[in-house]
């Protein structure tokens, strides 16, 4: 029988379950999935594990409440899924790198809630809402959300430290520490908290207006054209002749999925353009507008890279942790790796992500080649386009 810990925090009503293990964590020098990864193994040096927020296996649950005494209703009630049971995992962001047990991806964050904790004497923690799909504000702090560390300017990765005693929440890559304030522009805020409101109850409501709203996501980022396209039919909108769709948001063209795949920048104007093509309200879309059709006209079935048509690929079961930390330690031996030193950061990440996807397609997990039927889509002929009616031009949000 395990012993149980001296010093375990209690979890906050409104936090993630994975920073609940952080800060518990960082009291004894581990991080959440190294933590998790020691509790879970009887000799207590297995390597570091996923956290699932959404739906941890009950074992996992059972043995956190044993080791720091917690409720055990208290800690299922931090779980995504049963705070947001009525929301599929495709309106939930799906958290932790296989790359790394620290630092762990987080979701976009709020500095100002970071803030509040320290002014309440508390823990720093992160907030299960933050997981939302549609989330792009805290309507408390009105703030946008950050998914980019505001020093190093990297995707966010955050961290938990201990400092006089306080947990603190620091970025991963370059620790600095992330609590601070901000300001935005309030009428863009206002629109923002207004239409992550509407989606979200739209996600709660009945399942065909639901339906709707995915399929109008899925549809503005459909490639644009053709199959094969780089820019989806949301180029349409922003009406910028040289716009290019930015790294981090390429993605997400063709996912039946995208709002959740998108850096936050991308989310807000995924939503404005939403609202001004379809109409958006609690109750569901209204449109599409004559403008909207013209739009999804140019939407094109996704192709693979063979040339035929795209396949929705059911995920692949996860690979056992052991096995990333296989495939990690075989690229870093990589001689195409080992001589890459010295080249410029870019070329580096480039050639790292060509081993990565050399790997694990060399190494394919079981139930990996499934996959579902072609998505169902009504074909669309190419049609000229015309201009959108005036006003819904995109213009003036600074999206990365
Ligand atoms: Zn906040
Ligand atoms: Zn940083």
């Amino acid at each position: 029988m395990m012993r149980r810990l001296p010093v375990a925090p209690r979890p906050y009503r409104d936090e993630l379950l994975s920073s609940w293990l952080g800060r518990l964590a960082c009291r004894y020098g581990f991080d959440a999935a190294s933590l998790a990864g020691a509790l879970t193994d009887d000799d207590g040096d297995a390597p570091g594990v996923l956290i699932d927020d959404i739906a941890p296996a009950r074992k996992d649950i059972a043995v956190w409440v044993q080791v720091c005494g917690v409720d055990p209703e208290r800690l299922s009630r931090l779980t995504l899924a049963r705070r947001c049971p009525e929301r599929t995992r495709d309106w939930l962001l799906s958290q932790g790198s296989p790359w790394a047990s620290t630092p762990v991806r987080s979701p976009p964050i709020c500095r100002a809630c970071f803030e509040a904790d320290r002014a309440a004497g508390g823990d720093e923690h992160l907030r299960a809402d933050w997981m939302l799909a549609e989330r792009c504000v805290c309507p408390m702090h009105r703030q946008l959300l950050l998914d980019c560390c505001p020093v190093c300017r990297a995707r966010l990765h955050i961290c938990f430290r201990l400092r006089e005693s306080r947990a603190r929440i620091v970025c991963g890559w370059c620790g600095q520490e992330l609590a601070g304030t901000g300001e935005g522009d309030s009428a863009l805020i206002d629109a923002l908290i207004s239409l992550q409101n509407f989606v979200g109850a739209i996600v709660r409501g009945a399942p065909e207006r639901r339906r709707r709203l995915e399929e109008a996501l899925a549809r503005l980022w459909s490639p644009l054209d053709d199959p094969g396209a780089a820019r989806p039919v949301l180029a349409l909108w922003i009406d910028e002749s040289r716009w290019r769709c930015p790294i981090a948001a390429q993605h997400a063209i063709g996912a039946p999925f995208p709002l959740g795949r998108l850096p936050v920048a991308w989310r807000v104007v995924t939503l404005i353009a939403l609202d001004a093509l379809f109409g958006i309200g609690r109750d569901g879309l209204r449109g599409p507008s004559s403008a909207a059709e013209d739009l999804l006209r140019r939407a094109a079935l996704p192709r693979g890279r063979d040339g035929g048509r795209r396949r929705v690929s059911v995920p692949p079961p996860p690979r056992p942790f052991v096995e990333y930390l296989r495939l990690a330690r075989e690229i870093l031996l990589d001689p195409e790796w080992t001589t890459s030193v010295g080249a410029s950061r870019r070329r580096r990440e480039q050639i790292l992500s060509r081993l990565i996807t050399r790997k694990l397609a060399a190494s394919p997990p079981p139930g990996a080649a499934r996959v579902s039927p072609p998505m169902k889509r009504e074909a669309s002929p190419p049609l000229k386009r015309e201009n959108p009616t005036p006003g819904l031009k995109f213009s003036g949000l600074s999206a990365q």
